[in-house]
C-alpha cells in the first residue's frame, strides 16, 4: 500500500510539474497536453491496479524511506522527531529553497515573518519554553555554538557532564575553549554537589570560574534524569551561566526555563519537536538576548554598508524554508503532547516491566523509568544466544525485522537502547510481545 501512495504522490508531483513548466497562463503545448492526461491516467489507476511493479528507487539511487510505515521503530532518537501529517504537507507545499522569503519585508529579519506566522510562533516558542526571547536554529548543536560563541574566549573553561553529548563538547572546542566535565554520582546522575565541586576544582587549578555550565536535563545515554534545578541554584550561587540541554525533553515533556532557573535552554527539533532537520530552538533571558542575539556593527570601509539588524553569531537569518515551516506546523501538536508525558513513560515502563519478564533481561539506565528512551542490557540472556547462532549477534536485529520493529543497531546484544516515545498502547504490547515471542524460541526462560 506504502508503494502504492508513493506512486500516487509522485504522478501528482509530476503534475504539478507541468503547472510550473506552463506558468502563468498554463497553455500546454499538444506533448505537454499529452503528458499531463497520460499521467493523471495513471494516477487514477494507481489504486484500481491489484499489486503493481514493486517501487523501490524515487529517483535514481534514492530509495523510498517507507521505515515510518512499515515498522514500529524503536531508533533512540528518531521516535519523537516523525513529523505530524501537517509537517509532512509543508514539505510538500514549501520545499522550494528560500520558500518563506515571499513575505519578508523591513527590517528583514525571520523572526519577523508574518505569512507564514513566524514571528507569531516565535513569541509562543519562548513562552512553551517559559523565557524571553527565542530563535529557531540549525539543530540542538547550532544553539550550543551559538552560546560558545557568544560566551567563551579562547583558553575559557566550561562544564559539562560527564554524560554529555559530543556536539556539545565539539561546540565548546570549536571557540578554542575548553570543556571539562562533572562527574556523575554512583547511580549515573549529575548532582548540585558534583558540580559544585567541579567548580571549586576549576577555580583552584585556573583561579577562574568556569564560563558556562550546560548540562542535559535527561542524557542521550541512559536518558536519566540529572538534577537541573540544583545544578541552576548552584550556578547562581556562583553566578556562572546555565546552559539547559532540552534535546530530549522540549517538545516531549513540559520544560520551564525560568523556574528551572536556566540562562539558556536549547532544544532539539529533529529530536523532539515532530519537525524535519536541522532545526533547534535557542531561547535565553532578557539579560542575555543582548548579548547571544547581538547585531551586527560594522559598516562597509568603502561602500559603507551595513547590515540593519542582521543578528551577527545567528549569521543573519537561521532556518529558512520548509524545515522552520514544517516545525511551525507540528507546533500545535506538539504543546498539546507535552501535556500528556505521563502516559508515554507509563507506557514505556509498561514495556520494560514486560522485558524484564525474559531472564537475564536488564535495564543500564535508573529505574523506575522517567523517560521513553531506556538503555537495557541483554549479556545475559540474548547475548548468550549470540554466541552459538550462526548469524551471531545479528540475530536478534533478524528476529525483530522479521516482526516489522527496527531501529536498533544491527548486530548488538549486549547494550542497546530504544525508545517507546509516540507509539500507542497496541504496538507498545505488541512491541513487548515480540521480545517474549524471540525469547521462547530460543528457550530463554
Ligand atoms: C541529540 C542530542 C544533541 C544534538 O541535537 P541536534 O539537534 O541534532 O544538534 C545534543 N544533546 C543531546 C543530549 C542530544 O541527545
Amino acid at each position: 500500500m506504502i508503494e502504492k501512495i508513493f506512486r500516487a504522490m509522485f504522478r501528482l508531483e509530476d503534475l504539478r510539474q507541468i503547472l510550473r513548466e506552463t506558468a502563468p497562463d498554463h497553455h500546454l503545448s499538444d506533448e505537454q497536453k499529452e503528458d499531463f492526461e497520460k499521467t493523471l491516467a495513471e494516477l487514477k489507476m494507481v489504486f484500481d491496479t491489484k499489486d503493481g511493479q514493486k517501487l523501490k528507487y524515487l529517483t535514481d539511487k534514492i530509495e523510498l524511506r517507507t521505515r515510518e510505515e512499515e515498522y514500529i521503530n524503536i531508533d533512540p532518537i528518531q521516535s519523537a522527531g516523525r513529523l505530524t501529517p501537517e509537517a509532512r504537507k509543508v514539505l510538500i507545499a514549501y520545499g522550494d529553497g528560500y520558500s518563506v522569503c515571499d513575505y519578508c519585508f523591513k527590517p528583514f529579519r525571520l523572526d519577523y515573518i508574518k505569512r507564514p506566522p513566524v514571528a507569531e510562533f516565535m513569541a509562543e516558542l519562548a513562552e512553551f519554553v517559559g523565557m524571553d526571547v527565542v530563535r529557531v536554529v540549525r539543530g540542538a548543536r547550532n544553539g550550543f555554538q551559538i552560546v560558545s560563541n557568544a560566551l567563551l574566549d579562547k583558553g575559557d573553561v566550561a562544564l559539562v557532564s560527564s554524560l554529555a553529548h559530543y556536539t556539545l563538547c565539539i561546540a565548546i572546542e570549536s571557540v578554542g575553549a575548553l570543556w571539562k566535565e562533572i562527574r556523575v554520582d554512583e547511580h549515573n546522575v549529575i548532582t548540585a554537589e558534583n558540580t559544585a565541586n567541579k567548580i571549586e576544582e576549576v577555580k583552584e587549578q585556573t583561579g577562574k570560574l568556569p564560563k558556562l555550565v550546560a548540562v542535559s536535563h535527561f542524557d542521550y545515554m541512559f536518558a536519566n534524569e540529572h538534577d537541573i534545578y540544583g545544578i541552576g541554584k548552584v550556578c547562581k550561587e556562583y553566578d556562572i551561566p546555565f546552559l539547559y540541554n532540552g534535546a530530549y525533553t522540549v517538545g516531549v515533556m513540559p520544560v520551564d526555563g525560568k523556574k528551572i532557573g536556566a540562562d539558556f535552554v536549547v532544544g532539539s527539533g529533529h529530536k523532539s519537536m515532530a519537525a524535519p532537520a536541522p532545526t533547534g530552538v535557542l531561547a535565553t533571558t532578557e539579560d542575555f538576548a543582548d548579548i547571544v542575539f547581538a547585531t551586527t556593527k560594522l559598516k562597509g570601509d568603502i561602500t559603507g554598508r551595513q547590515f540593519g539588524i542582521k543578528e551577527t553569531q545567528l549569521l543573519g537569518c537561521t532556518v529558512m524554508g520548509a524545515p522552520l515551516v514544517a516545525m511551525m506546523a507540528s507546533f500545535p501538536k506538539v504543546k498539546e503532547r507535552v501535556k500528556h508525558w505521563d502516559e508515554e513513560v507509563e507506557k514505556s515502563r509498561f514495556f520494560i516491566a514486560e522485558f524484564l519478564k525474559i531472564k537475564g533481561n536488564k535495564i543500564s539506565s535508573e529505574m523506575p523509568r522517567k523517560h521513553t528512551l531506556t538503555k537495557v542490557d541483554t549479556r545475559d540472556s540474548f547475548d548468550l544466544i549470540a554466541k552459538t547462532h550462526k548469524r551471531r549477534g545479528y540475530f536478534l536485529y533478524d528476529e525483530l525485522t522479521k516482526r516489522k520493529i527496527t531501529g536498533i543497531f544491527p548486530g548488538t546484544t549486549r547494550e542497546f537502547k530504544l525508545n517507546t516515545y509516540g507509539l500507542n498502547w497496541e504496538q507498545v504490547k505488541y512491541l513487548a510481545n515480540a521480545f517474549k515471542e524471540i525469547a521462547e524460541k530460543y528457550e530463554l526462560e
